[in-house]
């Protein structure tokens, strides 16, 4: 039986998830920015690590790694990038990976925005995707253009709605309070400000999220949205609509940075 278990980590400065996948005997880690929460768990519960999976070279997704391989000699798979000189299988766009131990098998998405080396995992109903996609919102466009960011995301968006969500950061619901500038009267969205208020409440993950979701509720999902592009042209006193959902999203991501 496969348990999904979050590893919070750089709590209070990045909050961080490491994701660790395992059976009871066998794991693999998501972007573990620090190995030392990983350490713990891992032999805690007694787990040998097969692989590390890595989305983009941000050091809180990375910076775990060398500690790891002192203690374990497993795997580290992660974009073609010289910039993560750790990485021993590089992927791209079109690759998929067996993890045969978990019994796991993942097809390897090229999405940039974030970064442009940021890949996702995507296979059995799940959906790695770092800092691309988060809780109600998206990572900021360090190196991308808007365009590929959009493209990106709507990628995402297309694969089936149950998909579950394990992105990198608890940042939900600082993501909620700005959608709701957006798009105030989306009921669904109020909906889950309440829900994930609660969790957080008790120290839990608003995490996984779905597509059904994000694309129900997450503002950079939804660019065409008539009450999106008005809050977007009163925040900005555009004159006119922004001329595409490229531009929206545009718009969108300059106004969270800002928040
Ligand atoms: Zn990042």
């Amino acid at each position: 039986m496969l348990e999904i278990v979050p590893i919070p980590a750089l709590t209070g400065t990045y909050d961080n998830y490491i994701w660790v996948l395992h059976d009871g005997k066998h794991a693999i880690v998501v972007d573990p920015g620090d190995a030392t929460p990983v350490l713990a768990y891992l032999q805690a519960q007694q787990l040998k690590l097969s692989a590390i999976l890595i989305t983009h070279r941000h050091n809180d997704h990375i910076g775990g790694i060398p500690k790891l391989l002192e203690v374990y000699n497993t795997r580290v798979y992660g974009p073609r990038s010289e910039l993560i000189p750790l990485i021993n299988h590089h992927l791209g766009e079109g690759d998929s990976i067996e993890i045969k131990e978990l019994g796991l098998h993942f097809d390897i998405l090229s999405v940039p925005g974030h970064l442009p080396e940021h890949i996702a995992y995507v296979g059995n109903g799940m959906l790695f995707c770092g800092d691309i996609l988060f809780g109600c919102g998206c990572g900021k466009m360090f190196v991308g253009t808007p365009q590929e960011f959009h493209h990106s995301l709507q990628r995402l968006a297309a694969l089936p709605a149950e998909t579950k969500i394990y992105c990198a950061h608890e940042y939900t619901e600082s993501n909620i309070r700005f959608a709701l500038l957006c798009e105030p009267g989306n009921a669904q969205l109020q909906q889950r400000q309440r829900e994930a208020h609660a969790l957080r409440q008790q120290d839990l993950p608003t995490l996984p999220s779905t597509i059904a979701l994000e694309k129900a509720t997450n503002p950079f999902l939804r660019c065409g949205e008539p009450e999106i592009i008005a809050n977007v042209m009163r925040h900005f006193d555009l004159p006119s609509p922004p001329a595409d959902e490229v531009a929206v999203f545009a718009a969108l991501r300059k106004w969270r940075d800002l928040f």
